[in-house]
């Protein structure tokens, strides 16, 4: 009986050791980072959405980033000038968005985000020194050493997303649905970049914003605008 008893207490022993090493670990990995939430929007300007969009972050009065494409630029200059005028981030997401295009090489590539940075300047006015990128459909696949060596060289830092309101894949997903997409997270990441798009027909990007907003306020995000000095975010790619 003692035996039974000296027994238990050393696997007692072993087991609480355990959970307590368990919860250390747990503690350890806990992210570190400021709670920022970064709402970006993708492949605009367009007539209507964009707009919109911008109306509902001024309601809320917060900012945000729009990745533009350059070939949707034309004739909505004045959707470019308000970006800036509102306080909002301008990234550069290539002048075609024609994957084909865009991807046959590097060089193609890091032209085409000139080409769309150039159409913002001249919009301007001025040279806005805008130094941060997004990949049509995201990096992964397509990034490799050589690529990102040279988009660094050219001074660019590349913002892929954690956070995906697939309203890329499914625009007439209902508000519900985008707001629920957008509290996944894929990594651990205490900055949350959130993807969404301000194409024609996202009408129900610009309802599903607030509950966003409600989301991750609530949670003690606060949300920024991506700036030049934003550490990049990109997917880790095989060398
Ligand atoms: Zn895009």
């Amino acid at each position: 009986m003692k035996k039974f008893l000296i027994a238990l207490i050393v696997m007692l022993a072993i087991m609480v050791s355990a959970v307590y090493a368990n919860a250390e670990t747990d503690k350890a990995e806990e992210p570190k980072g400021e709670k920022i939430a970064y709402f970006t929007f993708d492949d605009g300007p367009s007539a209507g959405v964009t707009e919109a969009i911008m109306d509902e972050l001024d309601r809320l009065n917060i900012k945000a980033t729009f990745f533009v494409v350059g070939k949707e630029m034309q004739d909505k200059e004045d959707l470019i000038k308000r970006m800036f005028d509102d306080g909002h981030g301008v990234g550069l997401h290539t002048y075609t968005h024609n994957y084909d295009k865009v991807y046959s090489s590097t060089s193609v590539f890091l032209e085409e985000m000139k080409q769309v940075n150039d159409y913002i300047n001249e919009i301007m006015g001025r040279d806005m020194g805008i130094k941060y990128i997004r990949f049509p459909g995201g990096s992964s696949g397509r990034l490799n050493q050589d690529m990102y060596d040279q988009i660094k060289a050219a001074g660019y830092n590349i913002f892929d997303w954690n956070v995906n309101i697939e309203d890329g894949v499914k625009p007439n997903a209902s508000v519900e649905e985008l707001v629920e997409a957008g509290k996944e997270c894929s990594n651990k990441m205490t900055e949350k970049i959130i993807l969404a798009h301000c194409n024609l027909n996202n009408w129900n990007t610009v309802k599903a914003i607030e509950g966003l907003y409600n989301y991750y306020t609530e949670l003690g995000y606060r949300f920024e605008a991506i700036t030049n000095d934003t550490p990049e975010f990109y997917y880790r790619f095989n060398k």
